[in-house]
C-alpha cells in the first residue's frame, strides 16, 4: 500500500456525494438531455498539500484518476471549490469534483456548490456550452465562459429555490480582505479571474444581498483600474442580452472571449486571435467551468 493509499485508509475518506432529492432529479434531467452520466466525487489532498487523493469508492475511478494526472486540470481544481468537466474518453462522461482541501470554506453550503456545478452541465446539455479553447488558454476560456454562464445559472438556481447567495458572499469576504491586504494587481490569468469576479458582482449581486458590495467594487477599481472599462462593459452586456436565445448567447460569449484575449494579448503578446465559442465540448482534461 502506497503512502497516499495508506493515508486514505487511515482517514476512511469517502468519495461519495449525496444529493438532495431535488438536485438528484435535476441531475437525472441533465443526464437524459446530454445522453451521458454525471459522476460526483470528493477529491482530497494529503496534509502537506502535495498529492491529490481519490478514495477507492470513487465512481469510475480510472476516468477521474486520469483527469487528476493532468497538470492543467489539477491547477484549476486546487484553486476552486469544485469543478465540472465533460470528457469523451474512455466514454462520454461528465464529472463534478469537490475540492475537499477547501471544504471548510463551503461545508455549510454544499447544496449550493453542487447546484452551481450542475448548472454549468445543464447549460452544456442544452447547447449553451462554455468556450472551447485549445492551445493553452483554458484559464481565459473558463473565465470568459463563467462571466456569461453565471447569469443563466443564477437565474435557474433562483427558480429552483436554491439559496446561492450565502456561499457566494462567504467566498467574497476573503476576496475583499485580500484586496485590502494586497493592493497589487494580479498578473496573468489571475487578472482575468479578477475581471470575472468583478463582472459577477456587478451583474449578479445587490447591496442588500451583500452590504460590502460598494466597498468591494471601489477596491477593485482602485487596484485594477485598467480592467474597469471591460468589467463595466461585460456586466452591461450580459445583463441586457437575451441569453436564452442561443445565437445571442454565442455572440455574447464570443465577444467576451475576444475581450479577455485582448487583455491577455496586451499582457503577453502571442495569444492566438482565432477562437471558437459555444456549443462545443472541451477536449478531455480541460476543465469546462469552475
Ligand atoms: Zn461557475
Amino acid at each position: 500500500m502506497g503512502s497516499a493509499a495508506l493515508l486514505l485508509y487511515l482517514m476512511a475518506a469517502s468519495a461519495r456525494v449525496e444529493l438532495s432529492p431535488d438536485l438528484a432529479e435535476w441531475k437525472r434531467e441533465i443526464e437524459a438531455a446530454a445522453s451521458r452520466p454525471i459522476l460526483l466525487a470528493r477529491v482530497y489532498t494529503d496534509p502537506e498539500g502535495k498529492e491529490l487523493l481519490l478514495p477507492p469508492d470513487a465512481p469510475e475511478r480510472p476516468a477521474i484518476a486520469a483527469l487528476l494526472h493532468q497538470e492543467s486540470f489539477v491547477r484549476q481544481l486546487v484553486d476552486a471549490h469544485a469543478l465540472s468537466v465533460t470528457v469523451e474518453s474512455p466514454r462520454p462522461l461528465s464529472m463534478v469534483l469537490l475540492n475537499m482541501a477547501r471544504e471548510r470554506e463551503w461545508r455549510q453550503q454544499e447544496e449550493a456548490l453542487l447546484a452551481h456545478e450542475l448548472g454549468h452541465l445543464w447549460l452544456e446539455a442544452r447547447g449553451f456550452g462554455a468556450p472551447r479553447m485549445l492551445g493553452g488558454f483554458a484559464c481565459e476560456a473558463i473565465h470568459a465562459g463563467d462571466m456569461v454562464q453565471h447569469v443563466l445559472i443564477r437565474r435557474e438556481l433562483r427558480a429552483r429555490g436554491i439559496a446561492y447567495i450565502p456561499l457566494w458572499v462567504r467566498t467574497l469576504e476573503p476576496a475583499l480582505a485580500e484586496l485590502k491586504r494586497s493592493p497589487a494587481p494580479p498578473a496573468g490569468c489571475r487578472a482575468i479571474g479578477r475581471l470575472a469576479l468583478w463582472v459577477d458582482v456587478l451583474a449578479g449581486l445587490t447591496e442588500d444581498q451583500w452590504p460590502a458590495r460598494a466597498e468591494f467594487l471601489e477596491k477593485l477599481a482602485a487596484t485594477s483600474p485598467e480592467l474597469a472599462p471591460q468589467a463595466a462593459g461585460i456586466a452591461r452586456r450580459v445583463t441586457a442580452a437575451d441569453l436564452d436565445d442561443i445565437a445571442v448567447y454565442r455572440a455574447v460569449l464570443r465577444d467576451v472571449l475576444e475581450t479577455v484575449l485582448a487583455l491577455a494579448r496586451a499582457a503577453a503578446p502571442g495569444v492566438p486571435s482565432g477562437v471558437s465559442a459555444g456549443g462545443h465540448r472541451l477536449p478531455p482534461g480541460v476543465p469546462a467551468t469552475q
